[in-house]
């Protein structure tokens, strides 16, 4: 079961639990909360990062390398050749 963070959309309406933004465990089939279980005002989802992490820059080929990734390049014949 996904783990979703809401957070109170009018901040300075929102209960303390809401204002800060909570995190609340539910089936994915269910749908998204769009009141807080507190106060009822309405929260929205926030966009976590945490399963999808981003990559801050564009990992460079020796970045790759000394991470110990196996770097291949497409040659013209189609064939990979391991850098
Ligand atoms: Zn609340």
């Amino acid at each position: 079961m996904p783990t979703y963070q809401y957070i109170a959309i009018n901040v300075e309406e929102g209960c303390p639990r809401c204002r800060k933004g909570f995190d609340l465990r539910r089936p994915v089939d269910r749908a998204p909360l769009t009141e807080c279980p507190l106060c009822k005002k309405p929260v929205k989802k926030v966009i976590t990062s945490v399963n999808t992490p981003r990559l801050t820059k564009p990992m460079s080929l020796s970045d790759a390398k000394s991470a110990g990734f196996t770097v291949l390049e497409k040659r013209i014949d189609g064939s990979y050749e391991k850098l």
